[in-house]
């Protein structure tokens, strides 16, 4: 299958291909994961995915930005023609990256370009917010609440930073060996970071490269297992919490109190 702008997050795509986000969800529920992509489930983001693809519509191109905007006129305007809080938001981001020559220049290059891979003998799909080929490196835009707010993490088992608590590490490690097999040259990841506070905070940020082998380990030892549910060789385990569990969850028995903080 060939990956095009169209077809990127179709089901058909992520039956074919991984993917950071496919992977963090193989990682927090394989039940969920397998009726998405089956296609017997579908999971409800409510805004937030509008509101992102909107931020980095805005730094694609104006023509791409006016498109969405078009496309998603009833989402993001209310009947008075003004745009609803998640957008206004979005909005202020988007300003304070705008008016930050260092934010701005870390986001040159082509944006959302995709490539695909082998990687730990599956195939990858990745698609690159913006990628600068003369300086070989690569930028991925993020938002969070605040930039110092600490996650506990229980894969590193300690305080983390959204960084992590969000598994940014693993997608920079993983899309450096996407982009490693395409190119032949270790590419430099970057993030640059946007506040949801008011004013908004920023902060670009770069990765020792230490972080990565960790990433990559923790991709190898998990993915054998992912790749057997997907293939349907193996059932699939089920987290018991995310909203596919709840809503297909069927009592057999009683539980002991204890059993409720597991
Ligand atoms: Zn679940």
């Amino acid at each position: 299958m060939k990956l095009t702008n169209e077809n990127y997050f179709s089901i058909e795509a992520d039956r074919e291909y991984f993917s950071v986000s496919q992977f963090k969800s193989w990682v927090k529920c394989q039940a969920a994961t397998l009726a998405k992509i089956s296609g017997e489930f579908e999971e409800s983001y409510g805004k937030a995915l509008v509101v992102g693809s909107y931020t980095h519509a805005a730094f694609e191109s104006d023509e791409e930005f006016e498109r969405f905007n078009k496309e998603n006129q009833s989402e993001i305007f209310n009947a008075r023609g003004g745009k609803y809080a998640d957008f206004k938001q979005a909005d202020l981001m988007i300003e304070t990256l705008k008016n930050d020559k260092f934010a701005m220049y870390a986001m040159e290059g082509e944006k959302e370009l995709i490539f695909t891979a082998e990687l730990f003998g599956v195939k990858w799909k990745a698609k690159i917010d913006s990628i600068n080929h003369s300086r070989n490196s690569f930028t991925d835009l993020k938002t969070t609440r605040s930039l110092s707010q600490r996650y506990w993490s229980d894969k590193y088992q300690k305080y983390v930073s959204f960084i992590e608590a969000w598994d940014y590490v693993l997608q920079m490690a993983i899309y450096r060996e996407i982009i490693y097999q395409n190119t032949g040259i270790y590419y430099s990841p970057y993030i640059v970071a946007v506040t949801k506070e008011d004013p908004p905070d920023k902060a670009v940020l770069h990765f020792d490269d230490t972080r990565f082998q960790f990433e990559l380990d923790y991709v190898e030892h998990l993915i054998e297992g992912f790749k057997q549910v997907k293939s349907g060789e193996k059932e699939p385990t089920r987290c018991g919490k995310c909203a596919y569990c709840r809503e297909t969850k069927q009592l057999d028995g009683t539980i002991e109190v204890e059993e409720l903080l597991v």
